[in-house]
């Protein structure tokens, strides 16, 4: 969340609020130019419309009160019908159209920044939140959409009617128009002094709707964690925290917003109670006409909501123009990480991967010093050491999800910046103990190995994986649904669904995390099998935690505080001693082999 902060209290002048207005018309209105045109045309009729409203009183006091003309009153009746039939209609396409073009536009805005967070490096989503993507993707496109509507209604339904009504105003009493429209600027000026406040406001909000967000989240996906620590209590006080702040945020926006209220009824009040003086007076005196009067007063109190309304626009836009503006954060991340201009498809079936004198940090710490390994073609190289000491910042470096800070990760001696990202990573195929398989079927789920594969291909790559028969077991077989987060399977099925997936994907490069965790040993045979099958005919980079896989991998890389301290065979390093004999004695589980 911390590239929200700095921003909040910050001053906004007139250039940084239309930037993004001036480029949310630019992006999205013309795609919706024709259907924008045809409610604005209907706005105007509506427009029109009330004018006429307004102005058809005078005939009415006139003809039908005054002179008692009976012949029009069933004429001026179906006129004022047919005024409201048109008002009606014009009304009911104008906002049709506008629903339509605004749900259309929010699910627009909401694929491009489920793209553009997509396209981020790694790096981004440890920055962010899941809280505060949600909120910007859900939210903001919702913002953009209100600021679009506030603005073609406020231009096409309120500016119009309040100038047609005026029109009215003008025609039946000029004098009396131009002296109850000196309170416009009153109105104008306190309206533009509560817009700073509803600001600050309003963009605070948002923040701490993330937060709300963000803990649930946890609490949800930690929920087995929460529970066995009992710490229920402890985010049920930053949860209420949370919420607070936002309650206290949406009263101060809303007071903030509200009180334009009693600033617009007071000098409403005052306009009409003038307007009833001197109208009054020019009659009782002057013998003034007594219907353009009355259409004058009807044409005021039209006048008076869109006149409401346009003063506040400025206020409502401001809010609407947080969301916009936090939308156009997102859409303008460009990942550090991106393929080079010249980069070229990487090609190849068989690897040798190498790290040349790699640096790497995070932060400031460094985390690889000068750390060079290389694995052969089709070899199979493990990395051990203590946690902390690199080996998953290795597989990262290997997937490009970061660059090296200095030296160069090679595949068959080139540099893999020059290649591009994509083909890349077709070339890598990923098992992770932490194995993630999306809610979907078996058959979906092990087909993301690559996209296209054929259902022979899949129970291929699912038998092979020691999959096939659990698969079968289950009551649709390979349309059985995992569950979110493979719920459904137990950790030993993900697993091998996840072999299955990385068999399928036919990347020379495996980088395999062995799992830590126990399990019984025909699970654990059926897994040790399927990773050998795996393993065959591709260069594999796996972090070690069985004593079967150390003794069986060709070259074994021993690496502490980011660099490598021993390099060698198992019974080489046994016999060497240091860190590697002292890791036996601490690290490795006996494999499924029970030996
Ligand atoms: P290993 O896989 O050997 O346990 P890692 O490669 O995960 O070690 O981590 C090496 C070092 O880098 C550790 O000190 C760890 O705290 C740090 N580190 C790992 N990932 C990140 C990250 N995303 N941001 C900052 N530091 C990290």
């Amino acid at each position: 969340m911390d590239f929200l902060k700095g921003r909040l209290d910050g001053f906004t002048g007139p250039e940084q609020k239309l930037g993004p207005l001036v480029r949310l018309f630019r992006a999205n209105f013309r795609p919706y130019a024709r259907r924008y045109a045809f409610a604005v045309v209907m706005m105007v009729i509506a427009a029109l419309a009330t004018a006429a409203s307004a102005y058809i009183i005078r005939e009415i006091i006139n003809k039908i009160f005054i002179q008692k003309n009976e012949g029009l009153v069933f004429t001026i009746a179906g006129v004022i019908v047919l005024i409201y039939l048109v008002k009606g209609f014009a009304t009911y396409f104008s906002s049709v159209t506008l629903t339509k073009i605004g749900n259309s536009m929010v699910a627009r805005l909401q694929r491009q920044l489920y793209d553009a967070v997509l396209k981020q490096d790694i790096s981004f989503f440890q920055r962010h939140a899941l809280g505060d993507i949600v909120v910007r993707i859900s939210q903001n496109a919702a913002a953009a959409r209100s600021a679009i509507d506030l603005i073609v209604m406020s231009l096409g339904r309120d500016l119009f009617t309040l100038i047609s009504l005026v029109a009215v105003m003008v025609v039946q009493n000029p004098l009396m128009s131009l002296l109850s429209l000196v309170i416009a600027p009153v109105a104008i000026y306190g309206i533009t002094h509560l817009l700073g406040k509803v600001r600050t406001a309003a963009r605070k909000e948002v923040v701490t709707l993330a937060q709300i967000i963000t803990i649930v989240q946890e609490s949800v996906q930690g929920i087995r964690v929460v529970k066995s620590f009992g710490l229920e209590d402890r985010l049920r006080r930053s949860f209420e925290a949370a919420t607070i702040n936002v309650e206290q945020l949406s009263n101060r926006i809303a007071t903030l917003s509200a009180r334009s209220s009693p600033l617009m009824e007071t000098l409403g009040g005052f306009a009409i109670a003038f307007v009833v003086m001197f109208g009054g007076y020019q009659i009782v005196h002057y013998n003034a006409d007594p219907g353009a009067f009355f259409s004058f007063i009807t044409a005021l109190l039209l006048a008076y909501e869109p006149a409401k309304r346009l003063a506040r626009f400025n206020l409502d836009l401001e809010k609407s123009l947080v969301g916009v503006r936090m939308m156009y954060e997102v859409l303008d991340l460009v990942p550090v990480l991106q393929s080079a201009p010249d980069a070229v498809e990487a090609r190849f079936d068989s690897a040798t991967v190498t790290l040349d004198r790699v640096d790497f940090a995070y932060g400031e710490a460094p985390v690889l010093r000068g750390l060079s390994l290389t694995a052969p073609e089709n070899s199979v190289v493990a990395l051990v050491g203590p946690s902390g000491a690199g080996k998953s910042t290795v597989f990262s470096l290997v997937e490009r999800f970061y660059d090296p800070t200095g030296g160069a990760v090679l595949i068959n001696g080139t540099d893999i910046r020059r290649f591009t990202v994509d083909s890349l990573r077709r070339h890598v195929a990923l098992v992770t103990q932490d194995t993630f398989l999306f809610d979907g079927t078996v058959a979906a789920n092990i087909a993301d190995g690559r996209p296209g594969a054929s259902r022979a291909e899949i129970e291929a790559a699912a038998r092979d994986a020691n999959a096939y028969d659990f698969i079968m077991a289950m009551p649709d077989g390979f349309e059985s649904r995992v569950g979110e987060g493979g719920g459904n399977l137990s950790g030993g099925q993900r697993q091998r669904i996840a072999i299955a997936r990385a068999i399928l994907r036919q990347a020379p490069i495996l980088l395999l995390d062995e799992a830590t965790s126990a399990l019984d040993a025909q699970a654990e045979r059926d897994i040790q099998e399927a990773l050998g099958r795996l393993m065959q005919g591709r260069t594999t980079f796996v972090i070690a935690h069985r004593l079967a896989t150390v003794r069986d991998a060709d070259i074994i890389y021993v690496m502490d505080k980011g660099e490598v301290v021993q390099k060698g065979t198992h019974e080489e390093l046994m016999a060497e001693g240091g860190l590697y004999a002292h890791l036996r004695a601490l690290q490795f589980r006996e494999g499924g082999e029970g030996g």
